[in-house]
């Protein structure tokens, strides 16, 4: 062995429990009673504090290399290891190139290359110009396909029409891929307002939950009429649960996510000004909140991801909403965020992991990590699910010290994590 782990407390099979988790070439070989004897070059006790539990996978993140400064590889993958995330997958825009063909991989590849502290994965874009060249690059190992159907602000990556949404996922399902959409309608947004100034309702009014039933009814016809496999990326409007909800039943092949600002902040309290908050979709009401909570709990909603979209600060449009990037910055948060709710919510620490481990990992068809079980990758993190302490954005490592989070005081603090077996922490931890 090279690594033995003992924890009187062990995230396994739903349950936590005493167990000894040895590893052999990045990969758990064993999984024994705590006290179980191993032939091994090192051994650790993690503290009483801590729980060992899966790293978790966050799928929805934008880091946005090469070409821009708003964050990058390193210090996206510095803000993971610190949340105790294990494995990214980055989103295909707002880097220049955009990754909408191989060559462009090529090149995001090369621009991760030895800056990556966690395991990093890529989706691929789908725009009105690659839709016949879908399969070149799924033949080069993206997770999977993203797509707009409004207006992403960037571009060099233009949405798709209902027609070309209809042919994106029907080769997506020969391909047997999975396409992830940003579901918000452009012919709904032109009807409305325009954001402008510094009040919140104004860009609320501007985002309407119409917009997001409107598209997730239709990628749902389309995903039920082309049998491809859809995903629903950031669900901020609970009017699409019920869309959502019947559409599994009635076996439509569809998954959804939801952000940990969507279930941590409300519109009520988002301040004059405050363009840290501002999202596309938008942060809604209070009562909106507490029904995608629900739809966590009833399995309308399968995960939770950080969406992670930083800019540069000066393109937070100093206050007024109408010239503010709409993105949030969480990555080191999203976990914390999550699990702040637990004692409010009623979930634990396996629902938790579900949602932010197993759950993601899945949707990427990264089946060889989520949980910790013999074979599986030793993506791994201690956890202390009972620290408390309030954000403080200049200490946070990704690039630039803008986020709603800032001050606000979370739960849970990841005291080691591991990638494949070996420890990526430093200085941010106590040693194990
Ligand atoms: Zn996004």
């Amino acid at each position: 062995m090279d690594l033995v782990l003992r924890a009187e407390r062990v995230l396994l099979e739903g349950e936590v429990r005493p167990a000894a988790v040895a590893v052999s070439d990045g990969r758990i070989v064993d999984v024994g009673a705590v006290d179980s004897d191993h032939l091994t070059v090192a051994e650790a006790v993690v503290p009483s504090n801590g729980v060992l539990m899966p790293g978790f996978v966050d799928t929805h993140v934008h880091i946005n290399e090469p070409g821009t400064d708003w964050e990058g590889f390193a210090t996206a993958t510095a803000a993971a290891a610190a949340a105790g995330i294990t494995t990214l997958v980055d989103m295909p825009l707002d880097s220049d190139p955009v990754t909408t063909s191989v060559a462009a991989l090529e090149v995001k590849r090369a621009a991760a290359q030895d800056r990556c502290l966690v395991d990093v994965g890529f989706w691929a874009g789908v725009v009105p110009e690659n839709i016949g060249a879908l399969a070149a690059l799924a033949g080069v190992g993206v997770a999977g396909f993203k797509c707009f159907l409004t207006g992403s602000g960037n571009p060099n990556f233009g949405p798709l029409s209902t027609e070309q949404l209809r042919q994106a996922m029907s080769a997506i399902a020969d391909l047997e891929s999975v396409l992830l959409v940003h579901a918000e309608s452009q012919h709904v947004i032109d009807a409305g307002p325009r954001p402008r100034g510094r009040g919140y309702s104004e860009f609320l009014d501007s985002r309407p939950d119409a917009a997001e039933e409107d598209a997730v009814a239709l990628i749902l016809d389309v995903a039920a009429a082309t049998g491809a496999r859809a995903h629903i990326v950031h669900v901020s409007s609970a009017t699409v649960l019920p869309l959502l909800a019947e559409a599994k039943k009635s076996g439509v092949f569809v998954s959804a996510e939801t952000c940990p600002h969507y279930l941590t902040f409300a519109a009520e309290s988002v301040p004059d000004g405050g363009t840290q908050f501002a999202a596309c979709p938008p942060i809604r009401g209070s009562a909106n909140r507490d029904a995608l909570w629900q739809a966590l709990v009833d399995g309308t909603l399968d995960m939770v991801v950080s969406d992670h979209s930083p800019c540069a600060p000066e393109l937070k449009g100093d206050g007024d909403f109408g010239r503010a990037f709409g993105g949030i910055s969480s990555l080191e948060l999203g976990p914390r965020a999550v699990w702040t709710h637990a004692d409010t919510r009623d979930f634990g620490l396996a629902e938790l992991s579900g949602w932010m481990s197993e759950r993601p990992a899945m949707l990427a068809g990264l089946t060889d990590r989520g949980r910790i079980a013999v074979g599986l990758r030793a993506d791994l993190c201690v956890f202390d699910p009972d620290a408390m302490a309030v954000v403080d954005v200049h200490a946070v490592r990704h690039r630039h010290p803008v986020s709603p989070y800032d001050g606000v005081a979370l739960r849970g603090r990841v005291l080691q994590t591991w990638v494949a077996g070996r420890p990526v922490l430093g200085e941010v931890c106590a040693p194990l």
